[in-house]
């Protein structure tokens, strides 16, 4: 059902970026956010009277550490005491505090009060801000997405997500994961749908930010499967940008005799500079890392080629050559099967890093064609058409299944787990089995429904149990029962058992949700529509306040301006009269209608002052 009202776009929530896509004009639109970028920083910052998010966020991160958040995506749907939440902490500028068993909170300041938000919270201000992106640029509501997240989210960390967006706001048609985003992306270009002969095995390089992982994906005409995944979660970008830093640190040292190590916002603005000449060394052989006044007065100049960055980073670009031939080792695949390599995430622009990919795959054609850092949201994006009923013939039937990230199944006779739908199952699935008695004149027999990879039942976790009674009486192994688990498009699981012969039947249903409650979620979408309504409250006293400095910047422009006419001075004296009078009438007023307001007046004065519209916006 196509609403042409309603439009679905495809989110892909990175650690360290987020891009948004949609289907339009048959074809897939990556958008691009008001500073014009096409993929926005997944970072949120809280001042003393506002709160940014994505660049404005990263822009004052070096003068406000401890209340920049970013990196959510490594806590959601995770506890307090788990251990890569241990370990990461340690190395963050802003404050987590939370119980063992609990979810982590970040602890920050913001308009003076200190608050505590959950890691759902804070993916939901990014979300947002994805959403206003797609809406100023559709310019109608966009409530319907899908989500990507790694292949090897569990299922906590999933839900958590679509919480996430519940928060922000927004309904999640799918929760897709990445490399299978990628591969859609993929897929439509080589046109893989029309062809009905075989499949394919596809290996997915996404080399992120702060993230690296590998995926093998067997592709059919009309589903995606993912066979197997590796990586590193503390391989990306940053640590790239980092072996740079630590160089021309050192470089500082040797030039000036200062180290600058723990000069804090020295460090933060060459770090930014380091970013910005790896990217440039992505496509020309030197470039020049520039910081005025970096230390102690001192401007600061260093020529980096393109040879000197590969060799800083070396070690790193081969352990990721490393990662994809375990990737393939424990899947059992010879490299010589792998029909396509993709790649995806910023980082996959450095050459070298494709080169030694080449080179493994003794010189492949390699795949990237798509803008590796959009590939994920483009298929999101493509899939978001899909579910909504854009149906096109470029998209065809191409449908894309879901699957389980871990088995399911019951605990059986000796508490072992017996694996009723395996790990990787795409979803929807419904599978039967018969099972029987395990004493004598047995009435009652319970079923505890686990998820998990472990043998015994007790090692996984317990989603939800029930019993079947009044069974007949009989010798062990003598009563038959069917038990059918069935898992819907969304995740949510049902297990039923019945006993034919007196038709006795029982059943539960689990809805996968994560670890916020309904309270919970209820509140933090209560908190989420204040935060907005402050922001733009906020962004219309900015507005509000703009327009009056430039309606007083131009009077005094032209009183102080010797050579106007007088006739001119009095029409400007009768335009600042009339702006500042209505500045007043209406201290109200939407941030667009103060913008448009000061547009004007710049229009009409900038005709009697030429420049003064420029001048006005220092
Ligand atoms: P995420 O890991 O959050 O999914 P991306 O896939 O967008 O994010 O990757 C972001 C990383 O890619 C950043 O570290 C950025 O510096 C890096 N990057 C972006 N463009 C280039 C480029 N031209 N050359 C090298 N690295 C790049
Ligand atoms: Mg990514």
């Amino acid at each position: 059902m196509s609403n042409s009202d309603e439009v679905a776009v495809g989110i892909d929530l990175g650690t360290t970026y987020s891009c948004v896509g949609v289907w339009q004009h048959d074809r897939v639109e990556i958008i691009t956010n008001d500073l014009g970028n096409r993929t926005t920083p997944s970072c949120v910052a809280f001042t003393e009277t506002e709160r940014f998010i994505g660049e404005a966020a990263t822009n004052q991160a070096a003068l406000n550490p401890l209340n920049t958040v970013f990196d959510a995506k490594r806590l959601i749907g995770r506890k307090f005491s788990d251990s890569t939440v241990q370990s990461d902490m340690k190395f963050w500028p802003f404050k987590v505090i939370g119980d063992c068993d609990k979810k982590p909170k970040i602890v920050v300041n913001y308009k003076g009060v200190e608050r505590q938000f959950s890691p759902e919270e804070l993916s939901s201000m990014v979300l947002l801000r994805m959403k206003e992106i797609a809406e100023d640029y559709l310019g109608k509501n966009v409530t319907n997405v899908v989500v990507t997240v790694p292949a090897h989210f569990s299922d906590s960390q999933r839900q958590a997500t679509k919480d996430a967006a519940r928060i922000a706001g927004l309904n999640v048609l799918r929760i897709l994961v990445e490399p299978t985003a990628a591969a859609v992306a993929y897929g439509l270009d080589k046109q893989l749908t029309s062809s009905s002969a075989g499949e394919k095995v596809v290996l997915i390089f996404d080399l992120g930010g702060g993230t690296f992982d590998v995926s093998l994906l067997k592709i059919k005409k009309d589903n995606v499967k993912v066979l197997a995944t590796a990586g590193d979660t503390h391989l990306g970008g940053e640590d790239f940008d980092n072996r740079l830093l630590n160089h021309v640190v050192e470089d500082f040292k040797t030039k000036y005799k200062k180290d600058i190590s723990r000069d804090a916002k020295s460090l933060r603005r060459l770090r930014n500079a380091c970013e910005k000449a790896k990217r440039f060394l992505s496509h020309t052989g030197t470039t020049t890392i520039n910081v005025d006044s970096l230390h102690e007065g001192i401007d600061y100049s260093a020529k980096i080629t393109r040879a000197k960055f590969e060799n800083l980073n070396l070690d790193l670009f081969r352990s990721c050559v490393d990662t994809v031939k375990k990737c393939l080792e424990d899947a059992g695949m010879d490299k010589s099967k792998v029909d396509d390599v993709v790649l995806v995430g910023g980082s996959t622009r450095i050459p070298k890093v494709q080169q030694l990919l080449q080179q493994f795959f003794n010189g492949k054609e390699l795949c990237k064609n798509i803008n590796p850092e959009e590939a994920v949201a483009y298929g999101a994006a493509v899939q978001a058409a899909i579910i909504s009923g854009e149906h096109n013939q470029k998209i065809m039937n191409l449908e894309l299944l879901d699957v389980t990230p871990l088995s399911l199944g019951a605990r059986y006779y000796g508490g072992i787990f017996h694996v009723i739908i395996p790990r990787n199952t795409s979803i929807p699935n419904s599978t039967t089995e018969k099972c029987y008695t395990s004493r004598d004149n047995q009435t009652t027999v319970g079923f505890n429904v686990f998820e998990g990879e472990r043998a015994r039942a007790a090692d996984n976790k317990l989603l939800g149990k029930f019993e079947l009674s009044d069974l007949p009486l009989a010798p062990r192994a003598k009563v038959e029962m069917e038990v059918t688990f069935t898992i819907d498009a969304d995740g949510v699981l049902n297990v039923s058992a019945e006993n034919k012969i007196t038709g006795t039947k029982n059943s539960i249903t689990i809805k996968r949700e994560g670890i916020l409650t309904e309270e919970e979620i209820e509140k933090m979408i209560k908190d989420a529509k204040q935060f907005k309504a402050e922001d733009e409250e906020f962004s219309k006293v900015k507005a509000r306040v703009a327009f009056d400095g430039c309606v007083y910047k131009i009077r005094d422009m032209s009183e102080e301006n010797d050579k106007l006419e007088a006739s001119v001075k009095s029409m400007i004296s009768y335009y600042f009269k009339e702006a500042t009078q209505w500045i007043d009438a209406n201290p109200d007023a939407e941030a667009y209608e103060y913008e448009y307001k000061k547009r004007q007046f710049e229009a009409t004065c900038s005709q009697l002052i030429p420049g003064s519209a420029q001048d006005s916006e220092s």
